[in-house]
């Protein structure tokens, strides 16, 4: 298959650009390279089943696919707030130009969406029936809300245009790639382990997330892609379930890193969600997703890549 990846040279991106040409796919990245890397696809490039565009998806782009993995968005609330408008432009004007060539050419779409559209969740775990608690005017809100008009846009162009829709709602990943400077979690504590300086934690850090390694959420969207069942255009959340503190992530990554600093406590941050964890009933149902890499594998794994890195 013709295989259009956007946000190919990002984390998730370029893991899965690499995972598809495992099965002799022609896969056609498209990136504008705002916060992914051309390094992230340095063992591609030569590779004559690959093609990588520097690209801004704000602006249409023309060219075949059979497939669409609509990725491109930054991530971390450190960028997506960067450039708040930016943010919004381009999951509003950059998911419509890839409705619009999923629509011309009949490929199916995917669109990666986010445990964030359920904003600082009321129920817990997270089912997909769950319609969320976003603060539409916080600093979250260009990527919540702008995620969330990119569900509605892949739902009207499937119910108007047949669009052949699939909806991944991933949860926090993590993995080989994370860039070291976007402010995720796990990454400030791991460079801050491998320091031995004192990992920082925004307010008390009882608060929880829910953490899956990007082997298991690359094989989570690839099943969702090729699913056909009769939820299919119905939205999946992707992740792991094991749910934990960002208190106890801190003493595991230290542990992990052989360090011995102690955390310190910095401000809450506005909007911060108190808890996070997904229901995978659905996914498990349908797609057969099971996590297979535990969270001291997927830490240990990491930390050896950013050691090395
Ligand atoms: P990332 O920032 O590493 O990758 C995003 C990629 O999109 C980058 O390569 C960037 O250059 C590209 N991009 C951004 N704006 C673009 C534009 N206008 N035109 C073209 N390219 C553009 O982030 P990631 O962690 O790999 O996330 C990939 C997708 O998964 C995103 O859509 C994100 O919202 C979603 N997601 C990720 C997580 C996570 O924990 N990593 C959680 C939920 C959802
Ligand atoms: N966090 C923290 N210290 C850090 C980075 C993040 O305590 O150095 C907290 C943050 O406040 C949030 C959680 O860790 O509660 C996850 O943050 P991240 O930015 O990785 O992802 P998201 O909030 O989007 O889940």
């Amino acid at each position: 298959m013709r295989i259009l990846v956007t946000g190919g040279a990002g984390f998730i991106g370029s893991h899965l650009c690499a995972a598809l040409l495992q099965e002799k796919n022609y896969v056609v990245c498209l990136d504008n390279l705002s916060t992914g890397r051309i390094d992230n696809l340095a063992p591609l490039i030569g590779n004559p089943q690959f093609e990588f565009i520097q690209h801004d998806l704000i602006q249409p782009y023309v060219t075949e696919a059979d497939r669409v993995y609509h990725l491109a968005c930054p991530a971390s609330p450190v960028a997506y707030r960067s450039n708040p408008v930016r943010t919004v432009k381009t999951n509003v004007l950059g998911t419509m130009n890839m409705l619009g060539l999923a629509r011309r050419t009949g490929a199916r779409i995917l669109l990666a969406g986010t445990s964030e559209v359920y904003g600082d969740p009321k129920v817990h775990p997270q089912p997909e029936s769950y319609l969320g608690n976003v603060n539409q005017l916080g600093p979250r809100a260009c990527y919540d809300e702008g995620k969330r008009i990119a569900e509605t846009l892949m739902m009207e162009y499937h119910r108007e245009h047949k669009v052949d829709i699939r909806i991944a709602r991933i949860f926090n990943t993590y993995g080989p790639r994370m860039q070291g400077d976007d402010g995720r979690v796990v990454s400030n504590f791991i460079l801050k382990a491998l320091g031995n300086k004192p990992p920082e934690l925004y307010g008390d850090g009882t608060q929880s997330r829910s953490f899956c390694y990007i082997d298991d959420m690359v094989a989570g969207l690839r099943s969702l892609m090729e699913y056909t069942g009769p939820l299919r255009h119905e939205p999946f959340n992707l992740g792991n379930p094991h749910e934990v503190t960002v208190r106890e992530l801190a003493a595991r990554i230290t542990a992990l890193a052989g360090a011995t600093s102690q955390p310190v406590f910095k401000p809450a941050q506005q909007d911060d969600p108190a808890r996070r964890c997904p229901d995978i009933s659905r996914a498990y149902k349908e797609l057969a997703f099971e996590p297979r890499i535990g969270l001291d594998e997927g830490l240990r794994r990491t930390i050896e890549w950013f050691r090395t890195h």
